[in-house]
C-alpha cells in the first residue's frame, strides 16, 4: 500500500464553525490529519508527498469560475474596503442566493447550461460558490484544498500504474463539495478527483462513501454518468446534514439512471444495523463490476464523535477493510469526515486491518 498527504494540508486553520445559529469552535482541526498521519508513520506506512499536478485534476470535476473564486477569494475578501465595516479574519458568505428554477443554484439548467453566478462582485460570489458557515476561507485555505486535491490525485495514480492500494489522507475533506459550491468543509471534491483519473483509466469505477453524511457532492458530479457508480451509506439526512440529498429514491439521472444507491441509516443505528447496509452496497458494486473503487472513509460514525448520531465502533471499521478487501478491486481510500480526534488513529488502523495491511494488525 502507498500512502499520501502533504503537510501544507495542515494550513487550513478555520476561525469559527456556526451551528444552530451559535459560533462554535471549528471541528475541521489541523491536528486531526495529524493524527492519522502519525498513525500511518507508526505502522510503517510513512505518507509520500504528493507531486504537484496544478490546476487539470480538480477542473475534472469542477468549473474552473469556482476554482477561480476559491483561489482569490481570500486576497479580494482582504482588499474589500467598506466605509464603517471591517471585514472579519476569513471569508464567509451572508446571503444565499434564490434557488435556481431547477432546484438548486448548482443543477443544470435548461439546455443542460451550468447557471453562472450573475455578479462579479466578491460578496455575492461568495454567496453563490460556499453554501454555508462551516467553509471559511482564510489566508491559507486555497493552499491546503489544493494538495489535498493533489494527494488524492496521487492515490489514484499510484493505482493506475499498477499499485492494489493506496490511502489519500485528505484534509479539509470533501465529499460535500458540489462541481461549483463548497459546503459542509468541503471545497474541492477529492473523491471525485480520484473517481474520475480511474474512470478515464479504468472504464467501470464505483465510489462507496461511508462516512456519517451523505456524500451530496459527489453523487451530484456523477448523478448524469453511467460509468461510475456512486453508493453511500449515511445517517437518515430527513434531519441530518445534508437534508436535501442522500435520499433512497434518488438513484441516477438520463445515462446514469440506476447509477446512484443510498443506503440511510436510521440514527442511533450501530455495528450490525451498518453492516447490513454494507451488504446491500457490496452486492451493487458487484453487479456493477467496476474496475476499480474508490473508498470514501469518513470515522464520524464513530459511538463518541461530536459530530455523530450513529453508534459504530472500531469493529465497522474493520469490516468496511475486510468487505472492500473481498471485492478484489484496486482502490483508492480518501479520508473525509471524523472530528474526535483520538479516535481517528484506532479506526484509521482497523481499517486497514480488514483491508489486509499486516502491520496494521498489530
Ligand atoms: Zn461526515
Amino acid at each position: 500500500m502507498q500512502a499520501f498527504f502533504c503537510p501544507d494540508q495542515l494550513l487550513h486553520q478555520p476561525q469559527q464553525f456556526m451551528r444552530l445559529g451559535r459560533i462554535h469552535q471549528p471541528a475541521d482541526v489541523p491536528a486531526r490529519a495529524e493524527a492519522l498521519r502519525d498513525t500511518l508513520t507508526t505502522l510503517g506506512l510513512p505518507p509520500q508527498l504528493p507531486r504537484d499536478a496544478g490546476r487539470a485534476p480538480l477542473e475534472a470535476v469542477h468549473a474552473p469560475d469556482y476554482l477561480d473564486y476559491l483561489a482569490t477569494a481570500f486576497e479580494r475578501w482582504q482588499a474589500l474596503s467598506v466605509p464603517g465595516v471591517e471585514q472579519g479574519p476569513e471569508v464567509l458568505p451572508n446571503l444565499s442566493p434564490y434557488p435556481h428554477p431547477t432546484g438548486h443554484p448548482n443543477a443544470t439548467g435548461p439546455g443542460g447550461v451550468r447557471p453562472t453566478c450573475p455578479s462579479n462582485a466578491l460578496v455575492p460570489q461568495t454567496g453563490w460558490y460556499i453554501s454555508d458557515l462551516a467553509c471559511p476561507i482564510g489566508p491559507h485555505t486555497w493552499r491546503s484544498i489544493l494538495r489535498a486535491a493533489h494527494t488524492a490525485f496521487a492515490a489514484a495514480e499510484a493505482v493506475v500504474a499498477g499499485e492494489r492500494l493506496a490511502y489519500a489522507l485528505c484534509r479539509p475533506s470533501g465529499h460535500h463539495a458540489h462541481r461549483d459550491r463548497a459546503g459542509g468543509f468541503c471545497y474541492v471534491n477529492n473523491t471525485a478527483v480520484a473517481a474520475q483519473h480511474l474512470a478515464q483509466h479504468f472504464g467501470r469505477v464505483a465510489v462507496l462513501d461511508v462516512d456519517a453524511h451523505h456524500g451530496d457532492g459527489t453523487q451530484n458530479i456523477f448523478y448524469e454518468r453511467g460509468d461510475v457508480l456512486t453508493v453511500s451509506t449515511h445517517a437518515d439526512p430527513a434531519a441530518y446534514y445534508p437534508f436535501f440529498t442522500g435520499h433512497a429514491h434518488e438513484r441516477g439521472h438520463g445515462a446514469g439512471e440506476g447509477c446512484n444507491l443510498n443506503l440511510p441509516l436510521a440514527h442511533g443505528s450501530g455495528n450490525a444495523e451498518f453492516a447490513a447496509a454494507l451488504a446491500q452496497a457490496e452486492a451493487a458494486i458487484t453487479r456493477f463490476a467496476p474496475q476499480a473503487l474508490v473508498l470514501a472513509m469518513g470515522f464520524d460514525t464513530f459511538k463518541d464523535d461530536p459530530m455523530s448520531v450513529l453508534r459504530l465502533d472500531h469493529d465497522a471499521y474493520r469490516l468496511v477493510g475486510e468487505r472492500v478487501r473481498a471485492l478484489n478491486l484496486p482502490v483508492v481510500v480518501v479520508q473525509e469526515g471524523g472530528y474526535m480526534v483520538e479516535a481517528l488513529g484506532p479506526g484509521l488502523q482497523a481499517l486497514l486491518a480488514g483491508l489486509g495491511q499486516a502491520g496494521a494488525a498489530r
